[in-house]
């Protein structure tokens, strides 16, 4: 016990004291001390000439030697202890040299060339010293600038109200803040490498192991692109879950080499809670609202049917208005319900093989009667088949269809296309209406999003339609998009695959 005990302790002070001697391990620490370089600047000159009086006996062997030394002396010490130490070093050796052409008791042209070479190596010590400890001090200076910076930047983090983790080009955590174990009940260990190591301890919202290669940190590190907002829930160790949005992006140097990557966990969860809370409410109210709407409905049926037999004609508008504006708040409700089944997955399709060229007409021929200032023009004859919900399919195509009257205020003509391609069977609808702009266009398959322009607040709706109809055509494998400038019209496309349908 007591060897290794001492084997511990020779191998300590053995590693404190090489790093003392060793410059580099002392570069960025502003230690100036001058003991150490008097103390050896000292024991040199001592050392010599105890060497030249008592072990050679020749009082002129102190020659070539000791100006390496010194040199070397010089050189180390400006390293090690800047100016300061590389000038002890320096003139030391100088007072050493004038002692010896004191001693030695030099005369005529010896004791000229010794006080020339005194003062041509007292010129160039002293320039060496000067040089290599300004070198060091800079050097100094640099990395305590840098280690400023750094804990600067390394307390912003700590404060910031979102998780951040740092780590090198390869996926190796180097930095993590106190919020990001707060937010993930768990620490991520410094020294964890992303797609190599798995964190048992943070599992997907069902239950599994997240997998470190789903980490966007990780896929932004080997695709050297950012990666923007993206969602996860997960369970932490506690048990709780958690939504959290990611966004991660490489660091690249001024030569665009990838050095590191950083990550910002923001957590969601109250949010969601909350639009979970309001998807609930919604989901509640429009199905406590559908059986009252039904029953006015056939309540405003049999009226309709009594005053006709009456002949009031005024009644019979008022309660034709009545119908209109109940269907009206059908579809409404009935939108609220699929946004909310959407939001909660409960969305669900029956799929049958039906003529979508009919459907088209079909539909048509409801909405032309809702507009007199639009034509609605279809030619396509030729019967093609879908295999799709045809209900749901009906709900895109009156939609589109709807949005094409809309907004299309002057009137004009709609053209709906249909055609067969190699896969997919491909739908457009295309107006001659007020257009989107180019930053909106990607805006507005998004829920509840309307155009914000004043001009166009005048139109009714929701912002609830497109986002439906995006559902609906991504769940059948589709794809849904549109070409359009603004105050030039649009182009609505829709296409579904036609899998083995001949
Ligand atoms: P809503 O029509 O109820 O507002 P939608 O989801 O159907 O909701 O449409 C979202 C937004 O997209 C609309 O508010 C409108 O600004 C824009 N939009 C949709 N269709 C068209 C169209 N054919 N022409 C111009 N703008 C359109």
């Amino acid at each position: 016990m007591q060897s290794w005990n001492i084997a511990y302790y020779n191998h300590f002070n053995m590693n404190s004291f090489i790093k003392y001697l060793n410059p580099v391990s002392h570069l960025g620490k502003k230690e100036y001390s001058v003991l150490f370089p008097l103390i050896f600047s000292i024991t040199i000159p001592i050392l010599s000439e105890i060497f030249a009086y008592q072990i050679a006996n020749n009082p002129n062997i102190v020659g070539v030697y000791i100006i390496f030394i010194d040199v070397a002396a010089i050189i180390y010490f400006a390293f090690l202890r800047g100016i300061r130490g590389g000038a002890v070093a320096a003139i030391f050796p100088i007072l050493y040299y004038l002692y010896i052409i004191y001693t030695r008791q030099y005369r005529d042209t010896q004791l000229t060339s010794a006080i020339e070479t005194t003062i041509i190596l007292a010129v160039l010590y002293l320039f060496l010293a000067v040089i290599i400890g300004w070198l060091k001090q800079t050097i100094d200076n640099l990395i305590e600038k840098e280690a400023d910076g750094r804990r600067r930047l390394e307390a912003i983090i700590e404060q910031l109200p979102v998780g951040v983790i740092i780590s090198d080009r390869n996926g190796k955590i180097t930095h993590t803040n106190k919020q990001l174990e707060t937010i993930l009940g768990t620490k991520i260990p410094l020294g964890f490498v992303l797609g190599k190591d798995s964190n048992p301890l943070l599992s997907t919202h069902n239950g599994k192991p997240t997998t470190a290669t789903q980490s966007p940190l990780y896929q932004s590190l080997n695709s050297g692109k950012p990666i923007v907002r993206k969602e996860f829930s997960l369970q932490r160790p506690d048990g709780k879950k958690i939504y959290v949005q990611v966004n991660a992006s490489p660091i690249a140097s001024h030569n665009k080499r990838i050095i590191a990557g950083a990550s910002i966990i923001h957590d969601i969860t109250p949010l969601r809670e909350m639009e979970l809370r309001k998807d609930d409410f919604i989901n509640m109210a429009s199905h406590e609202l559908k059986t009252p709407i039904t029953s006015m409905k056939l309540y405003i049926d049999s009226l309709l049917t009594k005053v006709k037999g009456y002949g009031d004609e005024r009644a019979l508008r008022s309660l034709n208005s009545l119908k209109y504006q109940t269907n009206k708040l059908q579809e409404l409700v009935s939108d609220l319900l699929d946004v909310s089944r959407i939001q909660t997955g409960k969305l669900s399709f029956n799929r049958e093989v039906f003529n979508i060229t009919e459907l088209i007409e079909e539909t048509v021929d409801q909405l032309k009667e809702s507009s007199r200032h639009h034509k609605l023009v279809f030619k396509s004859k030729t019967p093609i088949k879908a295999y799709a919900d045809r209900f749901r399919i009906y709900q895109v195509l009156t939609n589109l269809l709807t949005n094409a009257i809309k907004y299309s205020p002057d009137g004009g003509e709609i053209e709906i296309n249909l055609k067969r391609l190699k896969s997919t069977i491909e739908v457009s609808i295309k107006d001659s209406g007020i257009g989107i702009s180019k930053e909106q266009q990607s805006k507005i398959f998004d829920r509840l999003y309307q155009v914000t322009d004043p001009k166009e607040k005048t139109f009714p709706g929701l912002g609830m339609g497109l986002y439906i109809s995006k559902e609906i055509i991504k769940r059948h494998q589709g794809k849904i998009w549109l070409e359009s400038q603004k105050d030039r019209g649009s182009t609505f496309f829709f296409s579904l695959p036609t899998g083995n349908l001949k």
